[in-house]
């Protein structure tokens, strides 16, 4: 048994929380692989030392004072080598290459980047897990590698770090970054060390990716709505992404697709409460299911076109037209219902608001409809689970519990997969709707 474990900034962010960690390795002799983010925040208004890397960039590409700066980040891991009481370790070397990096950016055509500043975090963390665990160091930018298009070379990748991790019995690796095309470090979207994770234990064949944050896995419903909701024991890497997609955060999206290539599982756990089982994100299962709805999120603010063409059932290529006037205007729609001789195109207002006049014209350049009508404050609210396509009666009993609250539903929308039911309903309603939808189908089962 092999396994990855990834943990988060919270997980990481003091000599405490190291501790934690330390255990955690230490107690399963399986847990052979880690990849450290950077610290995270200590307390809610505390700043994850990301954001000071990215803040010490900006002063020192402005030519300003910097010193103070990278003096308080260096304090951030001083602590925790101190509480750690690691023995002859600092990172004093590390910091006088950061400054003489820093000190580069008011050079003409400096050699420093924004991506090599950020993933400092990552790198220091690393060295200091490493050391204090006794497990050996390796570098990101030597064994994870993008593309010209700035994309995961997942090729080079896999065969530099799978060779390289064979001869490591234990190891660190940071996450977060890996080496560009360009031979310069560059690091992932924000939350990337989720993906190192994943990118390790591919590499490495795990049998387990652990993702270790402050929660204890998935809930079933967001837990600013409903109070205390149930944690989903298991969940598929497409109810996932239902779910993601949806306004559910608590992984990196791009982190599923390195381990569901080659059917790894990812544990989600939570360091502050090891005992929890977290949630499992598999690609299949037949575990019995406690509940038929895996999981409920939503998000607001979405607009509905409305369109309107006499005989539009029988005018092929209508619809082409439609989505063609989108298209054009760089806009992605989410759904699109139809009846005979209508159409609703539903998009997130963010993306079409500012461009409304100009798609209403192009539909009318391209479609000539009869009338097209806009309607902005609409909420959609996802209803996911694998067991809806074995459960009669789910879209009733949905129906029924909003009835119940007199919420109008707006939009319906359910794909031949059964694996996810989509509801609008007004902005207002998105609160009472999704708490009635979880005490039928959860709280009332
Ligand atoms: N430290 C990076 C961030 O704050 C990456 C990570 O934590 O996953 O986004």
């Amino acid at each position: 048994m092999k396994k990855v474990v990834k943990f988060g900034g919270s997980s990481l962010a003091s000599a405490e929380q190291f501790k934690k960690v330390g255990a955690i390795i230490k107690s399963d002799e399986s847990r052979v692989y880690v990849v450290p983010s950077a610290p995270g925040k200590r307390f809610s208004d505390d700043t994850k030392v990301t954001d000071m890397l990215l803040h010490v960039y900006e002063t020192a590409k402005a030519g300003n004072d910097f010193t103070e700066e990278v003096k308080a980040i260096k304090a951030r891991y001083d602590e925790i080598i101190t509480g750690l009481e690691i023995k002859d370790f600092s990172l004093d070397k590390d910091f006088e290459e950061i400054t003489k990096q820093l000190e580069d950016l008011t050079n003409p055509d400096p050699m420093c980047t924004l991506d090599y500043v950020a993933s400092r975090g990552e790198f220091l963390n690393g060295k200091i897990m490493a050391a204090y665990l006794g497990f050996e160091f390796i570098d990101a930018a030597e064994v994870i590698f993008f593309n010209a298009e700035g994309n995961l070379n997942s090729y080079k990748t896999e065969k530099v770090l799978g060779e390289r991790l064979s001869k490591a019995q234990h190891a660190v690796v940071p996450g977060f970054y890996g080496l560009g095309k360009d031979g310069k470090v560059k690091t992932f979207s924000r939350g990337g060390s989720d993906v190192t994770g994943s990118i390790v234990a591919q590499a490495s064949r795990a049998d387990v990716y652990e993702n270790w944050t402050d929660v204890s896995g998935f809930l079933v419903a967001d837990p600013r709505i409903v109070p205390d909701p149930k944690p989903i024991k298991y969940i598929t890497y497409r109810e996932l992404r239902e779910l993601s997609y949806m306004g559910a955060s608590v992984l990196h999206e791009d982190a599923i697709f390195p381990v569901r290539h080659c059917g790894i599982p990812i544990n989600i756990r939570n360091t502050n409460a090891p005992e929890d089982a977290g949630t499992w994100i598999v690609e299949s299962t037949c575990q019995k299911q406690d509940y038929v709805v895996t999981g409920i999120a939503g998000k607001k603010d979405f607009c509905t076109i409305f369109i309107t063409k006499a005989m539009m059932n029988s005018e092929i290529g209508f619809g082409r037209k439609v989505l063609q006037a989108f298209e054009e205007n760089d806009i992605s729609f989410e759904h699109m219902p139809s009846g005979i001789d209508t159409m609703t195109i539903v998009v997130h207002a963010d993306e079409f608001v500012h461009k409304e006049q100009r798609v209403i014209s192009a539909i009318h350049r391209l479609a000539e409809p009869d009338s097209v009508e806009i309607e902005s404050g609409l909420a959609l609210i996802a209803v996911v689970g694998r067991g809806m396509k074995s459960a009669s009666g789910t879209a009733g009993k949905l129906f029924s519990a909003l009835a119940k609250e007199g919420i109008n539903i707006k939009m319906i929308d359910q794909g031949s997969s059964e694996l996810n039911i989509i509801i609008g309903v007004k902005n207002s309603d998105f609160d009472t709707a999704i708490k009635a939808i979880y005490n039928t189908f959860i709280t009332d089962k």
